[in-house]
């Protein structure tokens, strides 16, 4: 029952012609992950782990770190969530973690590179993000925001497998990351795209200024360019490769994602039905077509079109 779209998806992602692909929520809070379950979310693609903790003072212990984060796994019992370790900086600033002044928070030490200096926290998130997992059931894996290069994603995943996880990948959302894909998918489980920052880094165009927002579309093929090499690494590496920006909540922008190789796709909860309901009309072969035309475009109108063309 529900609207006429709602009834063509079912909260399984699969194409016309029976590909699965992942469509699962963004969550950072206990609303969003009910709202994400209760939309028919196939599990978590990007858990922001620093929502849970935008007010607090102190570093939380790892007790806290743990409840916060079981109280957000619960809905998702022996479904995949993917943790994002605190990505604190420029747009989300965490007292407890804030660097000195920058003059350039956005280019400066933010997510990751954050660890570098205090790997005792990073320590400490991932033992809780293990006895959270461990007591919720939930299928975890954990990814690192703000990677540039692939020996960075090799100590990430050295630390997380430490703690314990399995299963550990990053965010590609700066371009060295993208252009380093091939070797960075040799030492990660998986890798998704974060559009906004990757965008943002492109283009140059600080993602919080409405001034520049004509550059931070992800219809933009230099972006959607990008994304294409990424997802031919992933192909070609035969690795899981998600996208968790705002480009998989449009859903003409998902068919051209899952036809450039993108296995998964997160969003926040009010954009699953349209996009599940858009990928069960569209065969990958459409999909592969959709992504060609855009590829080709001169602007993001046009590419918008040539994606629109083949469906
Ligand atoms: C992104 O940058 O696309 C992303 C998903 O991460 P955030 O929006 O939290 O920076
Ligand atoms: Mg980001």
């Amino acid at each position: 029952a529900g609207t006429g779209k709602k009834a063509t998806w079912n909260g399984v992602g699969v194409l016309k012609d029976g590909l699965r692909v992942k469509v699962l929520g963004n969550v950072g809070s206990p609303a969003d992950a009910a709202a994400a379950a209760a939309a028919g979310a196939e599990g978590v693609g990007l858990f922001r782990t620093e929502f849970c903790f935008l007010d607090a003072a102190e570093e939380p212990t790892v007790a806290e770190q743990t409840a916060a984060y079981e109280a957000v796994l619960a809905p998702f019992k022996g479904k995949p969530v993917v943790v994002r370790t605190l990505d604190a900086g420029a747009d989300k600033p965490l007292a407890f973690l804030s660097p000195d002044p920058e003059p350039n928070p956005a280019l400066g030490v933010r997510g990751l590179r954050v660890a570098f200096d205090r790997p005792e926290v990073l320590d400490r998130q991932l033992q809780a993000i293990a006895a959270a997992a461990a007591s919720s059931g939930a299928d975890v894996s954990v990814m690192a925001p703000m990677v540039a290069t692939a020996a960075e994603a090799a100590w990430f995943v050295a630390r997380a497998r430490q703690a314990g996880i399995s299963r550990a990948g990053v965010m590609v959302e700066v371009p060295s990351a993208a252009l380093s894909a091939r070797e960075i998918l040799q030492v990660v489980d998986f890798i998704s795209i974060g559009t906004n920052d990757l965008a943002q880094y492109v283009f140059a165009a600080d993602r919080q200024l409405g001034g520049v927002a004509a550059l931070n579309d992800p219809w933009q093929p230099a972006l959607l360019r990008l994304i294409a090499q990424v997802g031919e690494a992933a192909t070609a590496a035969g690795k899981p490769i998600g996208v968790c920006g705002e480009a998989a909540a449009d859903p003409l922008l998902a068919c051209v994602l899952i036809g450039m190789g993108v296995t998964s796709l997160s969003m926040n909860h009010t954009a699953l039905a349209d996009v599940g309901a858009k990928l069960a009309t569209s065969s990958m072969d459409i999909c592969q077509l959709a992504a060609r035309g855009a590829l080709a475009a001169g602007d993001p109108g046009t590419a918008k079109l040539a994606a629109r063309a083949p469906h």
